[in-house]
């Protein structure tokens, strides 16, 4: 297995990637709050934590991945005051929005989405169980943390004492302002679960803490989330989990997510530059988006524009027509099967490739640096493999390709219709080119553009060259 380093919020420091249990992998990062459509800020968090267990898969681990669902919150049920709909039809609105966009840019699934409203028995027991272990107290129908029994707390954000007293508000019966809810006394009109301290709902924090141990147990290697959760959700959630279960510490490595602005500003309704996801996935490539998304180191801030975007377009496409017309060259077999010493050069470039894709996805799972290496590949491709074909070269870089998509997830239909009987007949569009290249020799171009624009409306990506043209199938996605 090869060498992982993290980044550790905690430490903020990079340390060697040792799991608690050798070999197995578990994560837990903090989902959504459907309470309004999901916006390409969610997305760059949950494509990075894909990238991420993408890796560790790669790298032979088992990985068990946990993510939420905030499915009760004050926006939800401001939302649902506001719209007259119910909360729950909010959640479940919203999250189906979210899980279609994520299917799009084809983000693995988590193995469990545990929503919180299925969890309300867990939570109160935990709650209890910080009570009697005098880290909560009750007061007027809430529950609070305690905070200043929690001689750890602020490990993790490293906020100072006064920030601290500004983070919280006073209550009546709230000890210290910075102590915060683990469970809040209902108020009219809003939904209630039966509790010992009367009806209400969790707060926000507890969750997590809750979900994440029942799933991953009481300690475990990954917890990750956006950058804006340090203070004061997993600071929070930490208190909670190593007061409750007395270890420490509850989690090895904490990895956050940088931010994403649009134009050098935040995203906010304030601002009106929220760009809801499912609306970009509209307009753009999914796997566009994601090649944009994933390229920017998971710690860095992306600052969105659409000239960007449209730059990682041309640098995809560039990727996809070299993935395309090698994945063509090797089914029609029309190769040199006894290498030369030019293709073991070659083979050597490519394998090189490879061990620093590997290097720079274990320094902290650098994207920045692996896509500089996939471009590398694609410039052998096109330069090399594609312009000389052999077996050998083309058949490990198709090898090597197929890796690193894997992890980047990217090409997924290059590779499931590499057998030939899955595409449209080869042999039929192979002659249509010719007639057409003939049409072209001529300056026929009439008939010549007929050809393409009918070809490239069945799905066909065309690359003309001055004597001939280049192509791959690919299949329209809903
Ligand atoms: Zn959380």
């Amino acid at each position: 297995m090869s060498k992982i380093l993290v980044y550790n919020t905690l430490t903020r420091r990079k340390e060697a990637f040792e799991p608690v249990e050798p070999g197995v992998v578990r994560m837990y990062i903090c989902g959504i709050t459907p309470q309004d459509y999901p916006h390409i800020g969610h997305a760059r968090t949950y494509v990075a934590y894909d990238v991420i267990r993408r890796y560790l898969e790669f790298a032979g681990y088992e990985v068990f991945y946990v993510q939420n669902i905030t499915d009760i919150d004050d926006k939800i049920i401001a939302k649902s005051l506001e719209t007259g709909k119910g909360w729950r039809e909010i959640a479940n609105y919203y999250f189906s929005v979210f899980l279609k966009s994520m299917d799009r840019l084809n983000v693995k699934r988590p193995h469990v989405q545990p929503r919180v409203t299925d969890h309300i028995e867990d939570i109160i027991r935990f709650i209890e169980g910080l009570i009697e272990k005098g880290f909560a107290y009750v007061a007027q129908g809430n529950v609070y943390f305690d905070v200043d029994k929690f001689s750890d707390y602020g490990k993790l954000s490293r906020i100072d004492r006064e920030k601290m007293m500004s983070a919280g508000e006073q209550a009546p019966g709230k000890r210290k302002p910075y102590d915060f809810a683990l469970w809040k006394a209902a108020k009219p009109g809003e939904p209630w679960w039966e509790s010992p301290w009367g009806p209400g709902r969790p707060g926000w924090h507890i969750e997590c803490s809750v979900m994440s141990s029942k799933y991953l147990g009481s300690q475990f290697d990954i917890h990750g989330g956006a950058t804006e959760l340090i203070f004061p959700h997993h600071e929070n959630e930490i208190a909670q989990s190593e007061a409750y279960f007395g270890v420490k510490p509850w989690v090895k490595y904490w990895l956050h997510t940088g931010l994403l602005k649009i134009r050098g500003e935040k995203m906010s309704k304030s601002l009106g530059n929220i760009i809801p996801i499912h609306e970009l996935l509209e307009k753009y490539d999914p796997m566009v988006v994601r090649y944009y998304l994933a390229s920017t180191h998971y710690r860095s801030v992306i600052d969105f524009t659409f000239e960007a975007l449209e730059q990682a377009a041309r640098s995809y496409a560039r990727i996809e027509t070299a993935a395309g017309e090698l994945a063509n060259l090797l089914r029609k077999l029309d190769l040199t099967y006894r290498p030369r010493e030019e293709d073991l050069k070659v083979y050597r470039e490519i394998v090189e490739v490879r061990r620093r894709f590997v290097e720079a996805m274990n320094d902290d799972f650098n994207t920045s640096k692996a896509f500089a290496e996939l471009h590398r590949l694609v410039s052998i491709i096109k330069g090399r493999v594609l312009a000389n074909p052999t077996y050998m070269t083309a058949v490990k870089a198709f090898d090597v390709l197929r890796e690193i998509n894997e992890v980047l997830g990217l090409l997924d239909h290059v590779f499931t219709q590499a057998e030939p009987e899955a595409l449209p007949s080869t042999q039929l569009v192979e002659l249509l080119l010719e007639v057409r290249q003939i049409h072209r020799d001529r300056r026929e171009y009439e008939v010549a553009d007929y050809i393409a624009r009918k070809l490239r409306k069945m799905g066909f990506v065309l690359e003309d060259y001055r004597d001939r043209t280049i192509w791959h199938y690919r299949p329209r996605k809903s």
